[in-house]
């Protein structure tokens, strides 16, 4: 079963928007066991479009179509995949039920051109999921000619473009309907270690005599995902009969891991460095503030990001001026890239907001130098129950890289110093 991904839009060749699409279902099919040969991009032109299609088709069982299916002139994915297929588009009425009930919804009057959407090429069926107001499309080739849709030797599916749309129709229909077609009934899951503070090539190195084993005796394997600033990801990914068994492997890859990588691993899958802050203040019943210079309220912007941080996040000051880490975090007179500037910070901010543990960070996000110091020179503290713990760094980056890393490492220190004390 060899597949293809079409995605189709003129923004995407103008780089617009980025095709992410793509890049998901790529994953998805991986994750599946299904093999993907091809990803190509099109513009909204009819003949393109049915060329890219077409030749697609020609090369594999299966393609994947993304975007165009919206209710506007431009969008002609469906009408393209009628005319490859060879067939007429006839109006569902039970999609326009549909339709009309998602505007009904919503409260809105519903352009006529939307019921464009609830045309069906001959043969082919909607995807059942059907989040918008764009139906998914399975169109079996050669239904015309005969063959039950379901045993066709080719498909084109289409899904729309807008991305949490085009997920669950993925999900639920064609990743299943793929599956069924390849005859695939082993089940593929993996999970994702997060780690922060090691080099991807470190990593390497520690876990290359367990890979090597994987080799030899089987079990889940390992993948290493560099993400900058959201540090290297650890992917077990393990093949087997049932979730169950696939569920043992990856828990027996887990531990092995976690053993002799140790505390670099800070959360698993969906957790972030932030989410997992949070969730320790909270088991702890501490409230957390920030002062922040370089990275002007990021660090703050990151932990509102999860859900239900108000259980643990008090607020933050954004002190970047000097006159302002003077007068409002009782930072004394002299160098404000100091380790005396980020322990009064950190004290200053506990005070100011009354929180039980801070984190401050001061320094210099360049380009240019500053009071004699180097772009990149950053002081980080942590002050928990009172003491106060403080760093320099010398980041080799640039501005924004230099901001963002400040960011999470400094809440990867807290996170030490929280662990330490649950412990402890
Ligand atoms: P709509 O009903 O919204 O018109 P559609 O199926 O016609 O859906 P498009 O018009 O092609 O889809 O795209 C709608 C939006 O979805 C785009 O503006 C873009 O934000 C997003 N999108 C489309 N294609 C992609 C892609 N390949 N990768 C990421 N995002 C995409
Ligand atoms: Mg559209």
């Amino acid at each position: 079963m060899r597949c293809e991904i079409v995605a189709v839009g003129t923004e995407l060749l103008l780089g617009q928007i980025v095709d992410t699409n793509s890049a998901w279902i790529g994953e998805q099919l991986a994750l599946a066991g299904i093999d993907c040969h091809r990803h190509t991009a099109v513009g909204d032109n009819p003949d393109r479009m049915l060329a890219a299609f077409s030749e697609a088709l020609e090369r594999s069982d299966a393609v994947i179509v993304t975007g165009g299916l919206g209710p506007t002139q431009d969008d002609i994915t469906r009408d393209v995949i009628a005319d490859l297929l060879g067939v007429e588009l006839v109006r569902d009425e039970s999609l326009v039920a549909r339709i009309e009930a998602v505007f009904g919804g919503r409260g809105r009057p519903m352009p006529a051109n939307n019921l464009r959407q609830a045309d069906l090429p001959v043969g082919a069926r909607a995807i059942e999921q059907m989040p918008g107001t764009a139906p998914g499309l399975v169109c079996p080739v050669g239904a015309s000619t005969g063959f039950d849709g379901d045993d066709s030797p080719k498909v084109v599916y289409a899904v729309p473009g807008v991305p949490w749309e085009m997920h669950q129709m993925v999900e639920g229909t064609i990743l299943p309907d793929l599956k069924r077609r390849a005859g695939i009934s082993s089940v593929i899951r993996s999970r994702t270690l997060r780690t922060w503070g090691r080099s991807e090539s470190g990593l390497a190195e520690d876990l290359a005599n367990e890979i090597e084993r994987i080799d030899s005796d089987g079990g889940a394997t390992i993948a290493f995902l560099a993400s900058g600033m959201e540090g290297l990801k650890v992917r077990l990914t393990a093949k087997a009969a049932t979730d169950a068994q696939a569920d043992a492997l990856l828990a027996d890859g887990e531990a092995r891991v976690r053993a002799i990588v140790g505390d670099i691993v800070f959360g698993m899958d969906d957790q972030t460095m932030e989410s997992v802050v949070l969730d320790l203040l909270v088991a702890q019943g501490l409230r957390l503030a920030t002062a922040e210079s370089l990275t002007g309220g990021m660090i703050g912007t990151r932990l509102t990001e999860v859900p239900g941080a108000s259980r643990a996040f008090v607020g933050s000051v954004v002190a970047y001026d000097s006159g302002v880490k003077q007068s409002l975090l009782g930072v004394p007179d002299g160098p404000v890239v100091s380790e005396e500037a980020v322990v009064a910070m950190a004290l200053g901010v506990c005070d100011l907001l009354r929180a039980d543990v801070s984190v401050a960070v001061t320094g210099v996000a360049g380009p240019e130098p500053q009071d004699g110091h180097e772009p990149g020179t950053v002081w980080m503290a942590t002050c928990v129950d009172g003491e106060v713990e403080a760093d320099r760094t010398l980041w080799p980056f640039d501005r924004p890289r230099i901001r963002q890393f400040t960011v999470i490492t400094v809440l990867a220190a807290l996170r030490r110093r929280l662990l330490a004390r649950q412990d402890g």
